[in-house]
């Protein structure tokens, strides 16, 4: 899993920020969440394919999160994209698609696979899940969880040779979790495999204002994405406009047990984003201010 920033700035783009918008590479499939003004052009300058995106999550519909989308779309048809496109919202992410598929004299070159979300709503991927969460902002807005699939334990040939097993067919079946006969004897993959190894979890949330159902939304993630607009001085208002300080995000991250926590949706007041990240040490000392174009290897 790879993360790709292509904007980290809140409300409208800043010298040193764009908009939202975070890519992820996980297998073969390459997500976007949110996609704000100016995220075609981010992506441009990215080491991400726009062309391979293959689902976009939009978390609402205030316009620094969605209104790149219009302009990408039209791009992947006009390099001729065939593949489909799924999209993901919460309401009136379907009747949003409408207009935008409408807009001018486009015509897409590809088909659309587009569905609002609820709360708790699950997409089943190849490998992965995607889980999304109502957040705490002040138009519907969901949070998004990316869980893989538990994989089985590693193999342990010693052990398996020592049970008489010859290498091959035999080996691969019980690598994926499958049971053999060997001599007429009855092996199982438990025999040779250790504990089923936890897949990794991201989960992304902008905006919201500190939220205990997304802290619990969030638990065990190994990366947390979370609104952080303004310092601690500026608590009262950003909460009041539906956001986080960065104080409260690294609160959720510690009480989420998060392993990293990344600081997005950066204020464009502050050319300097130091303090957020000052703020937020204290309480969660692995905090990160995310900039443009950051990679991060999710290990
Ligand atoms: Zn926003
Ligand atoms: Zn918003």
């Amino acid at each position: 899993m790879q993360i790709v920033f292509l904007g980290t700035g809140g409300s409208w783009p800043s010298k040193n920020r764009n908009v939202s918008a975070v890519a992820v590479r996980i297998g073969r499939d390459v997500l976007l969440f949110d996609c704000g003004e100016g995220t075609q052009r981010q992506l441009m300058g990215s080491n991400v394919s726009f062309m391979k995106i293959n689902r976009i999550l939009i978390s609402h519909f205030h316009g620094d999160h969605f209104l790149g989308l219009p302009g990408l779309v039209q791009s992947m048809s006009l390099n001729n994209r065939k593949k489909t496109l799924e999209i993901y919202g919460p309401t009136g992410t379907v009747k949003l698609v409408n207009i935008i598929i409408n807009l001018g004299y486009f015509i897409p070159t590809f088909h659309f696979i587009v569905k609002d979300l609820k709360d708790n709503d699950t997409v089943k991927c190849d490998g992965y899940i995607i889980k999304a969460k109502t957040a705490e902002h002040n138009v519907p807005t969901l949070a998004y969880a990316v869980e893989e699939d538990t994989r089985p334990g590693r193999f342990n040939v010693k052990k398996a040779k020592k049970l008489g097993i010859p290498e091959g067919p035999f080996f691969r079946k019980l690598q994926k979790g499958g049971n053999i006969t060997v001599n007429g004897r009855r092996i199982t993959s438990d025999m040779v495999l250790g504990k089923p190894r936890k897949g990794k979890k991201i989960v992304y949330i902008s905006d919201t204002k500190p939220s205990g159902a997304i802290a619990d939304f969030a638990k065990g993630s190994n990366v947390l994405i979370h609104d952080a607009t303004a310092d601690s001085s500026l608590e009262k208002k950003a909460n009041k406009y539906g956001h986080s300080s960065a104080r409260q995000a690294a609160m959720i991250a510690k009480k989420a047990g998060a392993k990293i926590l990344f600081l997005t949706h950066i204020s464009p007041r502050y050319e300097d984003a130091g303090v957020l990240e000052k703020d937020a040490k204290k309480v969660f000392p692995n905090s990160v201010v995310a900039e443009d174009f950051l990679e991060y290897d999710v290990k």
